[in-house]
C-alpha cells in the first residue's frame, strides 16, 4: 500500500484520518491511500515566501538554470524507480516514456533555454532600451524580476510526473517558490518524483512543497503577488478562479484546461499519398496513446466529404490491431483509463456524442477489469448543425469524424470547439497550410502542419514542447504555459524603469548607451572574465585610411565593388561622397586597433551582433575605437562570453560604425 504524503514547511506529513483509498484501474484492488486533512496552509505560505522565496531570490538567473538542470539530471538518474511505478496508474512503458522523460527533457530545455536566453544576473531584461529623450540623456527599459508570492500549481491525473515538472521548472527559473498539487488519483506518482528532488539537497529551503490531497484554505490565503497555475476540467477551472479572494487580489490565474482538439486531411492528401498515411497514423496514437488521456489527443478528426469512407476504413484497420490489456505487459500498445470513475465518465461523455454522430468502429478486444475501455470512432453526417461533438470532451479513446467541404470550411468546423490546445493538418500544399492556418490560428493555441518533407523529425500532434507556447484560448482555458523564455515570465513582474543611462546600466547589469563608463585599469584583453567590469573602456589610438589600402582590400577579397573603385560612379550614388571604404575594411582595422596579440585570457571571437555602418569612410579619414564591456555571461567554471560594445570613430568623433562583438573569455588569469 502506497502511502503518499504531503511535504509542508519542510516536513512531510502522511495522509490523514480522512485519506482516500486509491483502487487500482487494472485489478480494483487498494492500491495507496491518499489525503490532507491535517495542512497548516497558512504555516505553508510563510514558509515559501520567508524562506523559500528569498533563497531562490538570492541565486541569480543563471544559478537557478543549473539547479534545475541539476534536478532533472538526478531525476533522469533515478527514472527506472519512477518506471516501476508508472503502470499502477493504468499507463504502458511508453505513456510513461511521455510522462517521465517527458517531464525531464522539458526541465532540461527550460533551463537551457533560461541559461541562453535570459541574463546572467538577478533581473530578466525585457526588449532592448529605449530612447525616450533627444539627447539621450534618459532612457528606458522594461525588466522582469520574480513575483514576491508562492506559485500553486493545481495538476490533472493524466500526466503526474510531465505535470509537475513542466509548470515547476519555470518557476523556479524566475524564482518563486512553489507549492505542488497533483491530482490525488495519481499522487503516489508526483509524490515518488518530488520526494527524490527533496532527497537530492539540491533546493533551497523552502522553494518546494507538495500537497496530497485537498487544498483547505489554501487559495482563500493568496494575493496579488502569488499565481495559480490550473491543468484539469473546465468545470473546475471556473470554481478555483471565481474565488472571491483571487478575485479581489488579482492574483494571476493560469488555465489550461480541456479542448476539443481537431485534425484536418488536406484536400491534397488523397488515399496513397503519405499525408493520408501521416493522418491515419497519427490520429490512431492520439486515440489511444494514454488510453486517449491526455489534453492535447485529437477529438475531431476533419476531412473531406469524398474522403470519409476511406479514413474511416484505415482508421478501423489501424485500430483493431491495437493490443490492449495489463500496462505492465511490454507487448501491451493500450493500458486502462485512470479509475473506474473515469470509466463512466467517458462512457457518460460518449452517449452525449452518440446522440449527434454514428458509431463506425469499436474494437473488440478489451479485457475485463474495472478501468478498459474501448476505442470507438464516431461518424458525425451533419457537423454543422451537431453541438455536441464541438462541445463534449469524452477524456479517453474516442474520436468523431466531421467530414467537409473544403478548408475555409474545415477551418470553421475546427473553430466550432471554441478554442483549443492544438489542431492539426496534414498536408503538402502550402496554399492550403497558409488558408487554413490564417483562418484557425486565432482559435488554436498551437497548429501542427505535417507533411512528407518533415514526418520523420515532426515531434507530432500531441506534444506539447518546452520550445513552443501550450495552451489555448477560450475552451481551453486562455492561459498559455511553457513557450521557453515566455513561460517564466508568467512567475515575474514586468516593470518599466527609466533614468539616466547611467542608472539604467547599474540596474540592468548592461551598459546601456550614453554610459560612458569607466576607464579600463589594463587592456581589457589582459584582464581576466572575473575582472572584467562592466563600462570598463577603452579608446584605441587612430589609423589613416588610405586609397592604397581600399585598393589593396579590394584585390585581396575581390569585392571591387563600384562604390571603392569607381569615384564617379560612386558620386553617382546617393550614399556616397565618392570613392569609400569597405565596410568589412573598416571592420578589419579596428580590430587591428583593440586587439591584443600576445596570449592572454581571451580565448575566441565567437560572433558579432547588430553590426551597422553609419557614415561612409572616405580616404584621407581617420578612425579609431572605443571598446566598453557591455555585458559578461558565464558559460562554465572555465570561461564565460564577454559582449563588447563597438563604436568605430571618424577624425571629427562622429560615429562611422557600431556593433556588438562576442568574445569567450577566460574565468581567471
Ligand atoms: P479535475 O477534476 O478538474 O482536477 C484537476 C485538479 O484540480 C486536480 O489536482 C484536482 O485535485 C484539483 N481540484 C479539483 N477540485 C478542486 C478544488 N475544489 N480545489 C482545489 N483543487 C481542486 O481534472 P482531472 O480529472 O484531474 O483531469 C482531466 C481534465 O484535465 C480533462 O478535462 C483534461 O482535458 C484536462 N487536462 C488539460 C490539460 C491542459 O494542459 N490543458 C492537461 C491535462 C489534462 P483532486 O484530484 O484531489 O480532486
Amino acid at each position: 500500500m502506497l502511502t503518499p504524503s504531503s511535504y509542508i514547511a519542510g516536513h512531510f506529513i502522511g495522509p490523514g484520518k480522512a485519506a482516500q483509498a486509491i483502487e487500482s484501474p487494472v485489478t480494483g484492488d487498494a492500491i495507496a491511500r491518499a489525503g490532507s486533512d491535517n495542512i497548516d496552509f497558512g504555516a505553508s505560505i510563510d514558509w515559501a515566501t520567508a524562506t523559500g522565496g528569498p533563497a531562490l531570490r538570492a541565486m541569480n538567473i543563471h544559478d537557478r538554470a543549473r539547479m534545475v538542470k541539476a534536478l532533472a539530471l538526478m531525476l533522469d538518474a533515478r527514472k527506472e524507480e519512477l518506471y516501476a511505478i508508472n503502470p499502477l496508474t493504468g499507463a504502458t512503458r511508453k505513456d510513461g516514456w511521455i510522462d517521465i522523460e517527458g517531464g525531464i527533457m522539458t526541465a532540461l530545455t527550460m533551463a537551457s533555454k533560461a541559461r541562453r536566453e535570459m541574463p546572467d544576473g538577478p533581473v530578466h531584461l525585457d526588449g532592448g532600451v529605449e530612447r525616450l529623450s533627444r539627447s539621450g540623456t534618459f532612457l528606458g527599459r522594461h525588466i522582469a524580476v520574480p513575483l514576491r508570492g508562492v506559485a500553486v500549481q493545481i495538476n490533472a491525473f493524466n500526466f503526474p510526473v510531465w505535470g509537475m515538472l513542466e509548470k515547476l521548472a519555470p518557476a523556479l527559473l524566475a524564482g518563486m517558490p512553489v507549492i505542488v498539487k497533483p491530482a490525488t488519483q495519481t499522487s503516489y506518482l508526483t509524490e515518488a518524483a518530488f520526494r527524490m528532488m527533496v532527497e537530492s539537497g539540491l533546493l533551497p529551503e523552502g522553494a518546494v512543497q507538495l500537497v496530497v490531497g485537498r487544498t483547505g484554505d489554501l487559495l482563500d490565503r493568496l494575493g496579488p503577488q502569488d499565481v495559480v497555475s490550473f491543468t484539469g476540467s473546465a468545470a473546475t477551472a471556473l470554481t478555483l478562479r471565481s474565488n472571491p479572494r483571487i478575485l479581489a487580489s488579482g492574483t494571476r490565474f493560469i488555465a489550461e484546461q480541456d479542448s476539443l482538439n481537431a485534425a484536418v486531411l488536406g484536400p491534397d492528401a488523397l488515399p496513397g499519398t503519405p499525408e493520408f498515411d501521416l493522418f491515419v497514423k497519427e490520429a490512431a496514437a492520439e486515440m489511444t496513446v494514454k488510453s486517449g488521456q491526455k489534453c492535447t489527443a485529437i477529438r475531431r478528426m476533419i476531412v473531406p466529404q469524398a474522403r470519409a469512407d476511406a479514413v474511416i476504413g484505415a482508421l478501423s484497420e489501424r485500430l483493431s490491431r491495437l493490443r490492449i490489456g495489463d500496462p505492465a505487459d511490454p507487448e501491451t500498445r493500450m493500458g486502462t483509463l485512470v479509475s473506474a470513475a473515469q470509466k463512466a465518465e467517458v462512457a457518460a461523455r460518449a452517449a452525449e456524442i452518440a446522440a449527434e454522430a454514428k458509431c463506425v468502429f469499436r474494437h473488440d478486444g478489451v479485457p475485463d477489469g474495472p478501468a478498459f475501455a474501448a476505442p470507438e470512432l464516431y461518424l458525425c453526417r451533419d457537423p454543422d448543425a451537431a453541438h455536441a461533438v464541438h462541445g463534449t470532451e469524452a477524456f479517453g479513446p474516442i474520436a468523431t469524424i466531421l467530414p467537409c467541404r473544403d478548408i475555409a470550411h474545415a477551418a470553421v468546423l475546427a473553430n466550432r470547439g471554441g478554442g483549443s490546445l492544438v489542431s492539426s493538418l496534414f498536408t503538402h500544399d502550402p496554399a492550403v497550410a497558409r488558408a487554413y492556418v490564417t483562418e484557425a490560428a486565432a482559435w488554436h493555441g498551437r497548429i501542427y502542419v505535417n507533411d512528407r518533407d518533415c514526418a520523420a523529425e515532426a515531434t507530432g500532434h500531441g506534444s506539447p514542447l518546452p520550445h513552443m507556447i501550450h495552451g489555448g484560448p477560450g475552451r481551453a482555458g486562455g492561459g498559455e504555459e511553457l513557450g521557453g523564455v515566455r513561460g517564466i515570465l508568467h512567475y515575474m513582474a514586468r516593470s518599466a524603469v527609466q533614468g539616466s543611462p547611467a542608472i539604467v546600466s547599474a540596474i540592468t547589469g548592461e551598459l546601456a548607451p550614453g554610459d560612458a563608463g569607466n576607464a579600463a585599469p589594463a587592456h581589457p584583453f589582459r584582464r581576466s572574465f572575473d575582472a572584467l567590469v562592466i563600462g570598463e573602456t577603452i579608446l584605441t589610438a587612430p589609423r589613416a585610411i588610405t586609397l592604397d589600402d581600399i585598393e589593396h582590400f579590394a584585390k585581396f577579397t575581390g569585392d571591387t565593388f563600384y562604390a571603392h573603385m569607381d569615384d564617379e560612379a560612386a558620386r553617382a550614388n546617393p550614399f556616397f561622397p565618392g570613392r569609400v571604404a569597405h565596410g568589412y575594411l573598416i571592420l578589419s582595422f579596428a580590430a587591428g586597433l583593440f586587439v591584443d596579440p600576445e596570449p592572454g585570457p581571451v580565448l575566441a571571437n565567437t560572433g558579432l551582433n547588430g553590426l551597422r555602418f553609419l557614415k561612409p569612410v572616405s580616404p584621407g579619414d581617420t578612425i579609431r575605437v572605443q571598446l566598453s564591456v557591455r555585458r559578461k555571461t558565464r558559460r562554465t567554471d572555465q570561461y564565460g562570453e564577454v559582449a563588447w560594445a563597438a563604436t568605430v570613430l571618424n577624425q571629427a568623433e562622429e560615429p562611422v560604425a557600431e556593433y556588438e562583438l562576442l568574445t569567450m573569455v577566460a574565468r581567471s588569469a
